[in-house]
């Protein structure tokens, strides 16, 4: 997050602000409970559903705080939060859709903000390209807590998996989907000559040719409707 905090001082939202913001699923050492930890600044906090930030430099004021930078952080959209997803240091994090409460300051991308609620937990690619469909164990981890990856059924191959409903039902019932992945977030997909694409499914590039006429004829329209738009105009204001 960069940039001064804008936004004004006295802002009070009547509703709990949406955000999305990146984090590694962890399970307890008992495996009875999930939870996620920090990526970046709060790599060593590990935090559940609905936690309240606490200041990640063992400071005892309040947090979020003007003069320090811990606190809770999150984007303000899905497309911002998938784009931050490709930096490696964001490898194998799962993306959280957040409802954000109490102390907050905004930035021009962002939030950093003192409660929050994890609504829905979005699971992306496993490394290999597919849909990843389990939860396997990293090696990483802290105190208590083991840190998860998602893969698929393949790449897990022998290892025990959690199942996305069972991660689910350790974090209390939040809901855990795999992403929308569409083709604009599958780049390599859409290059992949190795498996032809079903008969069935219809090419995109075609699809899109057929929309051009279409197209056109409705900008055609818009511009007539707007010359006309524009007649009556003149003639309003200089008749
Ligand atoms: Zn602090
Ligand atoms: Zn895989």
């Amino acid at each position: 997050m960069v940039g001064w905090p804008i936004g004004k001082p006295k802002e009070r939202p009547t509703a709990p602000l949406r955000g999305y913001k990146l984090a590694h699923p962890v399970v307890s050492a008992d495996g009875t409970g999930a939870a996620f930890a920090g990526v970046t600044l709060g790599r060593t906090k590990v935090y559940g559903a609905v936690a309240d930030a606490e200041c990640a430099q063992g400071g005892h004021h309040q947090s979020p705080s003007r003069w320090c930078d811990c606190g809770f952080y999150c984007l303000n959209t899905l497309d911002d939060a998938r784009a931050l997803a490709c930096d490696p240091d964001y490898r194998n994090t799962v993306l959280l859709d957040i409802a954000a409460s109490g102390r907050f300051r905004r930035y021009e991308r962002g939030l950093r903000y003192a409660r929050q609620r994890v609504s829905r937990v979005r699971v992306g690619r496993c490394g290999c390209g597919h849909p990843a469909t389990v939860f396997v164990e990293t090696g990483a981890g802290s105190i208590g807590w083991r840190r998860l990856m998602a893969v698929c059924a393949d790449c897990a191959g022998s290892r025990p998996g959690l199942p996305l409903a069972a991660f689910s039902r350790l974090l209390g019932g939040v809901t855990v989907v795999h992403d929308e992945i569409t083709r604009l977030y599958d780049p390599v997909r859409a290059f992949d000559s190795a498996v032809p694409p079903p008969a069935d499914v219809p090419d995109p590039a075609a699809a899109d040719q057929e929309l051009v006429p279409l197209l056109a004829a409705e900008i055609a329209l818009l511009q007539s409707r707007l010359d006309e738009v524009q007649r009556q105009l003149d003639r309003l204001t200089k008749g």
